[in-house]
Protein backbone atom coordinates (compact mmCIF):
# COMPACT_ATOMS: atom_id res chain seq x y z
CA UNK A 1 0.00 0.00 0.00
CA UNK A 2 1.61 3.64 -0.78
CA UNK A 3 1.28 6.63 1.27
CA UNK A 4 -1.78 7.71 -0.66
CA UNK A 5 -3.74 4.49 -0.42
CA UNK A 6 -3.05 5.10 3.26
CA UNK A 7 -3.94 8.16 3.53
CA UNK A 8 -7.26 7.81 1.81
CA UNK A 9 -8.29 4.70 3.75
CA UNK A 10 -7.86 6.72 6.83
CA UNK A 11 -9.71 9.50 5.53
CA UNK A 12 -12.38 6.63 5.00
CA UNK A 13 -12.25 5.58 8.73
CA UNK A 14 -12.57 9.05 9.78
CA UNK A 15 -16.10 9.46 7.87
CA UNK A 16 -17.15 6.39 9.29
CA UNK A 17 -16.76 7.53 12.27
CA UNK A 18 -18.31 10.75 12.04
CA UNK A 19 -21.64 9.50 10.44
CA UNK A 20 -22.17 7.10 13.14
CA UNK A 21 -21.05 10.11 15.64
CA UNK A 22 -24.17 11.95 13.48
CA UNK A 23 -26.36 8.89 14.30
CA UNK A 24 -25.70 8.67 18.27
CA UNK A 25 -27.12 12.76 18.24
CA UNK A 26 -29.49 12.04 16.17
CA UNK A 27 -31.03 8.88 18.02
CA UNK A 28 -29.87 10.88 21.26
CA UNK A 29 -33.18 13.22 20.91
CA UNK A 30 -36.50 12.60 20.46
CA UNK A 31 -38.38 13.41 17.62
CA UNK A 32 -40.71 16.44 17.95
CA UNK A 33 -44.58 14.96 18.50
CA UNK A 34 -47.55 15.78 16.70
CA UNK A 35 -50.37 18.02 17.98
CA UNK A 36 -52.75 15.40 17.57
CA UNK A 37 -51.02 12.93 19.38
CA UNK A 38 -50.65 15.59 22.18
CA UNK A 39 -54.75 15.52 22.08
CA UNK A 40 -54.73 11.83 23.19
CA UNK A 41 -52.86 12.72 26.36
CA UNK A 42 -55.45 15.44 26.89
CA UNK A 43 -58.43 13.57 26.75
CA UNK A 44 -56.33 11.23 29.01
CA UNK A 45 -56.53 8.09 27.32
CA UNK A 46 -54.34 6.34 29.11
CA UNK A 47 -54.33 2.44 29.59
CA UNK A 48 -56.48 1.07 31.65
CA UNK A 49 -54.98 1.22 35.43
CA UNK A 50 -53.02 4.60 34.31
CA UNK A 51 -54.30 6.20 36.60
CA UNK A 52 -53.85 4.59 39.96
CA UNK A 53 -55.79 6.09 42.18
CA UNK A 54 -55.69 9.53 43.31
CA UNK A 55 -51.82 9.56 43.00
CA UNK A 56 -50.68 9.21 39.81
CA UNK A 57 -50.27 11.72 37.07
CA UNK A 58 -51.24 9.54 34.55
CA UNK A 59 -47.85 9.11 33.23
CA UNK A 60 -49.21 6.68 30.44
CA UNK A 61 -51.73 8.82 28.87
CA UNK A 62 -51.33 8.57 24.56
CA UNK A 63 -47.73 6.63 24.65
CA UNK A 64 -48.89 3.38 22.47
CA UNK A 65 -49.18 0.23 24.08
CA UNK A 66 -46.15 -1.19 25.83
CA UNK A 67 -45.17 -4.73 25.10
CA UNK A 68 -44.85 -5.57 28.71
CA UNK A 69 -46.23 -3.95 31.58
CA UNK A 70 -46.20 -5.44 34.92
CA UNK A 71 -47.99 -3.48 38.34
CA UNK A 72 -46.19 -4.49 42.02
CA UNK A 73 -47.06 -3.26 45.76
CA UNK A 74 -44.29 -1.79 47.38
CA UNK A 75 -42.95 1.19 49.10
CA UNK A 76 -46.79 1.57 50.11
CA UNK A 77 -47.88 2.55 46.63
CA UNK A 78 -48.55 1.25 43.39
CA UNK A 79 -45.58 1.05 40.68
CA UNK A 80 -45.86 0.44 37.42
CA UNK A 81 -42.83 -0.97 35.14
CA UNK A 82 -43.92 -0.40 31.02
CA UNK A 83 -41.42 -1.68 28.89
CA UNK A 84 -42.11 -0.62 25.10
CA UNK A 85 -39.96 -3.07 23.23
CA UNK A 86 -39.33 -6.63 23.52
CA UNK A 87 -37.48 -7.81 26.62
CA UNK A 88 -37.34 -10.82 28.20
CA UNK A 89 -39.21 -11.41 31.77
CA UNK A 90 -35.95 -11.39 33.96
CA UNK A 91 -36.04 -7.55 34.01
CA UNK A 92 -38.91 -7.60 35.99
CA UNK A 93 -37.68 -10.10 38.58
CA UNK A 94 -34.91 -8.26 38.97
CA UNK A 95 -36.70 -4.79 39.54
CA UNK A 96 -39.19 -6.18 41.66
CA UNK A 97 -36.13 -7.83 43.86
CA UNK A 98 -34.31 -4.45 43.83
CA UNK A 99 -37.16 -2.44 45.14
CA UNK A 100 -38.52 -4.91 47.62
CA UNK A 101 -34.53 -5.02 49.04
CA UNK A 102 -35.13 -0.88 49.21
CA UNK A 103 -38.30 -1.33 50.92
CA UNK A 104 -36.85 -3.75 53.62
CA UNK A 105 -33.80 -1.77 54.53
CA UNK A 106 -35.38 1.73 53.97
CA UNK A 107 -38.90 1.40 55.07
CA UNK A 108 -40.19 3.11 58.75
CA UNK A 109 -43.65 0.75 58.80
CA UNK A 110 -41.84 -2.38 58.64
CA UNK A 111 -40.03 -3.22 62.13
CA UNK A 112 -36.93 -4.46 61.55
CA UNK A 113 -36.26 -2.07 58.67
CA UNK A 114 -32.82 -0.59 58.98
CA UNK A 115 -34.33 2.75 59.36
CA UNK A 116 -36.92 1.28 62.12
CA UNK A 117 -33.93 -0.37 63.95
CA UNK A 118 -32.37 3.53 63.93
CA UNK A 119 -35.31 4.80 65.51
CA UNK A 120 -35.65 1.85 68.20
CA UNK A 121 -31.79 2.81 68.97
CA UNK A 122 -32.51 6.67 69.65
CA UNK A 123 -30.96 7.96 72.37
CA UNK A 124 -28.85 4.73 73.01
CA UNK A 125 -26.53 3.66 70.23
CA UNK A 126 -25.09 4.48 66.96
CA UNK A 127 -26.29 1.80 64.00
CA UNK A 128 -24.25 0.73 61.66
CA UNK A 129 -26.01 0.50 58.07
CA UNK A 130 -25.45 -1.05 54.90
CA UNK A 131 -23.67 0.82 51.92
CA UNK A 132 -26.76 2.07 50.43
CA UNK A 133 -29.02 2.66 53.05
CA UNK A 134 -26.49 5.06 54.73
CA UNK A 135 -25.64 6.48 51.40
CA UNK A 136 -29.89 7.39 51.18
CA UNK A 137 -29.40 8.87 54.93
CA UNK A 138 -26.49 10.88 53.96
CA UNK A 139 -28.43 12.45 51.27
CA UNK A 140 -31.81 13.53 53.17
CA UNK A 141 -29.32 14.62 55.82
CA UNK A 142 -27.69 16.61 53.19
CA UNK A 143 -30.52 18.57 51.76
CA UNK A 144 -31.95 19.21 55.19
CA UNK A 145 -28.96 21.22 55.88
CA UNK A 146 -28.63 22.64 53.00
CA UNK A 147 -32.41 23.72 52.78
CA UNK A 148 -32.46 24.80 56.27
CA UNK A 149 -34.97 21.96 57.34
CA UNK A 150 -37.73 22.93 54.42
CA UNK A 151 -36.84 18.88 53.69
CA UNK A 152 -36.35 17.15 57.31
CA UNK A 153 -34.61 13.62 57.83
CA UNK A 154 -35.73 13.97 61.18
CA UNK A 155 -39.80 14.46 60.56
CA UNK A 156 -40.49 10.97 61.52
CA UNK A 157 -41.91 12.31 65.49
CA UNK A 158 -44.42 14.88 63.82
CA UNK A 159 -45.25 12.38 60.85
CA UNK A 160 -46.10 10.10 63.47
CA UNK A 161 -48.41 12.10 65.78
CA UNK A 162 -50.61 13.15 63.08
CA UNK A 163 -51.00 10.21 61.50
CA UNK A 164 -50.79 10.67 58.52
CA UNK A 165 -49.88 7.65 56.79
CA UNK A 166 -52.38 5.37 58.90
CA UNK A 167 -55.91 4.97 58.99
CA UNK A 168 -56.96 7.39 61.74
CA UNK A 169 -55.06 10.71 61.18
CA UNK A 170 -56.01 13.64 63.53
CA UNK A 171 -55.25 17.22 64.10
CA UNK A 172 -52.80 17.07 67.48
CA UNK A 173 -53.01 19.27 70.29
CA UNK A 174 -50.44 22.36 70.51
CA UNK A 175 -48.80 20.45 73.10
CA UNK A 176 -48.69 17.64 71.66
CA UNK A 177 -46.97 19.28 68.09
CA UNK A 178 -44.09 21.69 70.29
CA UNK A 179 -43.07 18.04 71.76
CA UNK A 180 -42.79 16.34 68.43
CA UNK A 181 -41.25 19.60 66.95
CA UNK A 182 -38.74 19.52 69.24
CA UNK A 183 -38.12 15.88 68.60
CA UNK A 184 -37.78 16.50 64.76
CA UNK A 185 -34.23 18.07 65.13
CA UNK A 186 -32.49 17.14 62.33
CA UNK A 187 -29.20 18.92 63.87
CA UNK A 188 -29.49 15.51 66.66
CA UNK A 189 -28.80 12.86 63.89
CA UNK A 190 -25.04 12.08 63.96
CA UNK A 191 -23.51 10.29 60.93
CA UNK A 192 -20.33 8.87 60.69
CA UNK A 193 -19.16 8.53 57.35
CA UNK A 194 -15.94 6.18 58.66
CA UNK A 195 -18.51 3.91 60.52
CA UNK A 196 -21.65 4.96 58.27
CA UNK A 197 -23.51 5.14 61.43
CA UNK A 198 -26.58 6.70 62.36
CA UNK A 199 -26.87 8.00 65.58
CA UNK A 200 -30.17 9.89 67.10
CA UNK A 201 -29.57 11.40 70.13
CA UNK A 202 -32.80 11.59 71.56
CA UNK A 203 -35.11 8.54 72.17
CA UNK A 204 -38.50 9.36 70.23
CA UNK A 205 -36.18 10.77 67.34
CA UNK A 206 -37.15 9.29 64.18
CA UNK A 207 -35.87 9.40 60.46
CA UNK A 208 -38.55 9.30 57.43
CA UNK A 209 -37.21 8.38 53.93
CA UNK A 210 -40.69 8.88 52.66
CA UNK A 211 -39.81 12.08 50.28
CA UNK A 212 -36.79 10.65 49.02
CA UNK A 213 -36.97 6.72 49.22
CA UNK A 214 -39.76 6.25 46.34
CA UNK A 215 -36.94 8.53 44.06
CA UNK A 216 -34.47 6.54 44.91
CA UNK A 217 -35.75 3.21 43.88
CA UNK A 218 -36.62 5.07 40.79
CA UNK A 219 -32.92 5.76 40.01
CA UNK A 220 -32.22 1.79 40.93
CA UNK A 221 -35.19 0.07 38.95
CA UNK A 222 -34.15 2.61 35.81
CA UNK A 223 -30.47 1.64 36.03
CA UNK A 224 -31.51 -1.80 35.71
CA UNK A 225 -33.45 -1.81 33.18
CA UNK A 226 -30.97 -0.14 31.51
CA UNK A 227 -28.74 -2.51 32.48
CA UNK A 228 -30.71 -5.01 30.70
CA UNK A 229 -30.35 -3.28 27.39
CA UNK A 230 -33.56 -1.32 27.04
CA UNK A 231 -33.85 1.92 25.39
CA UNK A 232 -37.88 2.48 25.64
CA UNK A 233 -39.44 2.25 28.95
CA UNK A 234 -41.93 4.40 31.62
CA UNK A 235 -41.57 3.86 35.30
CA UNK A 236 -44.53 5.52 37.26
CA UNK A 237 -43.80 4.84 41.44
CA UNK A 238 -46.66 5.52 42.71
CA UNK A 239 -46.89 9.03 41.10
CA UNK A 240 -42.73 9.74 40.05
CA UNK A 241 -42.18 8.79 37.00
CA UNK A 242 -38.50 7.99 35.26
CA UNK A 243 -38.41 8.00 31.45
CA UNK A 244 -36.25 6.16 29.72
CA UNK A 245 -35.19 6.66 26.09
CA UNK A 246 -38.01 7.71 23.45
CA UNK A 247 -41.62 6.33 22.70
CA UNK A 248 -40.91 3.91 20.26
CA UNK A 249 -42.57 5.66 17.62
CA UNK A 250 -38.99 8.06 18.38
CA UNK A 251 -41.03 11.17 19.98
CA UNK A 252 -41.03 12.41 23.80
CA UNK A 253 -42.90 10.88 26.76
CA UNK A 254 -45.84 12.86 27.43
CA UNK A 255 -45.92 13.02 31.04
CA UNK A 256 -49.74 13.85 32.21
CA UNK A 257 -49.41 16.52 35.36
CA UNK A 258 -51.86 15.64 37.99
CA UNK A 259 -54.78 18.02 38.54
CA UNK A 260 -53.57 18.86 41.86
CA UNK A 261 -57.19 20.13 43.02
CA UNK A 262 -58.38 18.07 45.82
CA UNK A 263 -61.23 15.75 44.91
CA UNK A 264 -60.26 15.95 41.76
CA UNK A 265 -58.88 13.86 39.31
CA UNK A 266 -57.02 13.93 35.68
CA UNK A 267 -54.45 16.11 34.26
CA UNK A 268 -54.27 20.08 33.55
CA UNK A 269 -51.08 19.87 31.31
CA UNK A 270 -48.81 18.26 29.65
CA UNK A 271 -45.15 17.71 29.70
CA UNK A 272 -42.83 16.29 26.66
CA UNK A 273 -39.74 14.46 28.00
CA UNK A 274 -37.00 12.12 27.51
CA UNK A 275 -34.46 10.30 29.33
CA UNK A 276 -35.48 12.43 32.71
CA UNK A 277 -36.87 11.87 36.37
CA UNK A 278 -40.77 13.89 37.16
CA UNK A 279 -41.64 14.33 40.35
CA UNK A 280 -44.43 15.95 42.02
CA UNK A 281 -45.42 17.30 45.62
CA UNK A 282 -48.46 18.21 46.29
CA UNK A 283 -51.50 18.21 49.26
CA UNK A 284 -53.49 16.57 47.18
CA UNK A 285 -51.82 13.02 47.66
CA UNK A 286 -52.47 11.96 51.20
CA UNK A 287 -54.85 13.99 53.32
CA UNK A 288 -57.85 14.59 55.33
CA UNK A 289 -60.48 16.71 56.78
CA UNK A 290 -61.10 17.98 60.40
CA UNK A 291 -63.05 20.92 61.93
CA UNK A 292 -64.00 21.77 58.45
CA UNK A 293 -59.96 22.41 57.80
CA UNK A 294 -57.65 20.09 55.16
CA UNK A 295 -54.47 18.92 56.31
CA UNK A 296 -51.85 17.34 54.44
CA UNK A 297 -48.79 14.92 54.41
CA UNK A 298 -46.13 17.44 53.86
CA UNK A 299 -44.99 19.45 57.04
CA UNK A 300 -43.22 22.20 57.64
CA UNK A 301 -40.96 21.22 60.61
CA UNK A 302 -41.08 25.21 61.17
CA UNK A 303 -44.54 25.14 62.81
CA UNK A 304 -45.41 21.51 63.24
CA UNK A 305 -48.20 21.70 61.13
CA UNK A 306 -48.77 20.54 57.06
CA UNK A 307 -46.72 23.16 55.23
CA UNK A 308 -48.98 26.33 53.59
CA UNK A 309 -46.63 27.71 51.38
CA UNK A 310 -49.97 28.73 49.10
CA UNK A 311 -48.86 26.28 46.46
CA UNK A 312 -51.35 22.90 45.61
CA UNK A 313 -48.10 21.28 43.99
CA UNK A 314 -44.36 21.21 42.87
CA UNK A 315 -43.08 18.80 39.85
CA UNK A 316 -39.34 18.46 39.84
CA UNK A 317 -37.56 17.41 35.90
CA UNK A 318 -34.31 16.07 36.22
CA UNK A 319 -31.62 13.28 35.19
CA UNK A 320 -32.09 11.82 38.62
CA UNK A 321 -35.50 10.41 40.47
CA UNK A 322 -33.74 10.89 43.69
CA UNK A 323 -33.09 14.60 43.07
CA UNK A 324 -35.94 15.45 41.72
CA UNK A 325 -37.70 13.86 45.21
CA UNK A 326 -36.17 15.71 47.45
CA UNK A 327 -36.59 19.11 45.60
CA UNK A 328 -40.20 18.60 44.87
CA UNK A 329 -40.67 18.42 48.79
CA UNK A 330 -37.92 21.08 49.14
CA UNK A 331 -39.88 23.38 46.98
CA UNK A 332 -43.29 22.18 48.42
CA UNK A 333 -42.33 23.48 51.60
CA UNK A 334 -40.00 26.90 50.57
CA UNK A 335 -43.25 27.88 48.36
CA UNK A 336 -43.33 29.87 45.22
CA UNK A 337 -40.75 32.67 45.29
CA UNK A 338 -37.97 31.09 47.97
CA UNK A 339 -38.46 27.44 46.32
CA UNK A 340 -38.63 29.42 42.13
CA UNK A 341 -35.08 30.94 43.68
CA UNK A 342 -33.98 28.00 45.36
CA UNK A 343 -33.40 25.69 42.51
CA UNK A 344 -33.02 28.85 39.83
CA UNK A 345 -30.13 29.21 42.47
CA UNK A 346 -28.51 26.01 43.07
CA UNK A 347 -29.90 23.47 40.72
CA UNK A 348 -29.48 25.25 37.10
CA UNK A 349 -30.32 21.77 35.12
CA UNK A 350 -33.27 21.07 36.86
CA UNK A 351 -36.78 22.23 35.65
CA UNK A 352 -39.88 23.06 38.05
CA UNK A 353 -43.74 23.80 37.34
CA UNK A 354 -45.08 25.08 40.70
CA UNK A 355 -48.82 25.45 41.11
CA UNK A 356 -50.38 28.34 43.42
CA UNK A 357 -53.58 28.25 45.38
CA UNK A 358 -54.64 30.62 42.83
CA UNK A 359 -53.92 28.42 39.91
CA UNK A 360 -51.56 30.05 38.08
CA UNK A 361 -48.81 28.17 37.13
CA UNK A 362 -45.01 29.34 36.97
CA UNK A 363 -42.46 27.35 35.38
CA UNK A 364 -38.46 27.65 34.80
CA UNK A 365 -37.57 28.96 31.53
CA UNK A 366 -35.94 25.43 30.83
CA UNK A 367 -39.23 23.78 29.57
CA UNK A 368 -41.48 26.79 28.88
CA UNK A 369 -41.50 25.10 24.99
CA UNK A 370 -42.30 20.96 26.36
CA UNK A 371 -45.06 22.54 28.81
CA UNK A 372 -48.88 22.99 27.50
CA UNK A 373 -51.23 23.69 30.05
CA UNK A 374 -54.83 21.48 28.39
CA UNK A 375 -57.30 22.83 31.74
CA UNK A 376 -58.16 26.48 30.99
CA UNK A 377 -58.83 27.32 34.46
CA UNK A 378 -55.07 26.99 34.79
CA UNK A 379 -52.91 29.62 33.10
CA UNK A 380 -49.14 30.42 33.17
CA UNK A 381 -48.03 32.95 34.81
CA UNK A 382 -44.72 35.18 35.20
P1 LIG B 1 -45.09 11.67 48.28
O1 LIG B 1 -44.52 10.73 49.27
O2 LIG B 1 -46.57 11.81 48.40
O3 LIG B 1 -44.66 11.41 46.90
P2 LIG B 1 -43.18 13.65 49.12
O4 LIG B 1 -42.07 13.16 48.28
O5 LIG B 1 -43.28 15.13 49.23
O6 LIG B 1 -44.58 13.13 48.64
O7 LIG B 1 -42.96 13.02 50.55
C1 LIG B 1 -43.85 13.18 51.60
C2 LIG B 1 -43.53 12.20 52.70
O8 LIG B 1 -42.25 12.54 53.26
C3 LIG B 1 -44.51 12.23 53.86
O9 LIG B 1 -45.48 11.21 53.74
C4 LIG B 1 -43.62 12.03 55.06
O10 LIG B 1 -43.38 10.65 55.28
C5 LIG B 1 -42.33 12.68 54.67
N1 LIG B 1 -42.27 14.13 54.93
C6 LIG B 1 -43.26 14.99 55.26
N2 LIG B 1 -42.82 16.25 55.38
C7 LIG B 1 -41.48 16.20 55.13
C8 LIG B 1 -40.44 17.19 55.10
N3 LIG B 1 -40.66 18.49 55.35
N4 LIG B 1 -39.18 16.75 54.83
C9 LIG B 1 -38.93 15.45 54.58
N5 LIG B 1 -39.85 14.50 54.59
C10 LIG B 1 -41.12 14.85 54.85
MG1 LIG C 1 -40.35 14.19 47.60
Amino acid sequence: MNAMENRKSTTGKVIVLLAALALVAVTNACAQGTGSDLSGAQAGQGLPGSQNGNDSPGAQAGQGLPQTQVRYDLLNTAITISIYEETDDRVFDDVFNRIFGIEQAMSTTLAHSEISTIAAMAGKTPVLLSDETYAVVKAAYDISVESDGAFNLAIGPLVKLWGINTASPRVPGLTEIEIAQNMSDFGDVILSDTEKSVFLTREGMSIDLGAIAKGYAGDAAAEIIRDHGISSALLDLGGNIVTIGCKPDGTGWRIGLRNPIIGESGYIGVLTVQDKAIVTSGGYERNFVSGGRFYHHIFDGKTGYPSESGLLSVTIISDSSTEADKLSTVAFVLGLDAGMDYLLRFYEDVDAVFITEGFEIYVTPGIKDSFVITDDRFSLAG
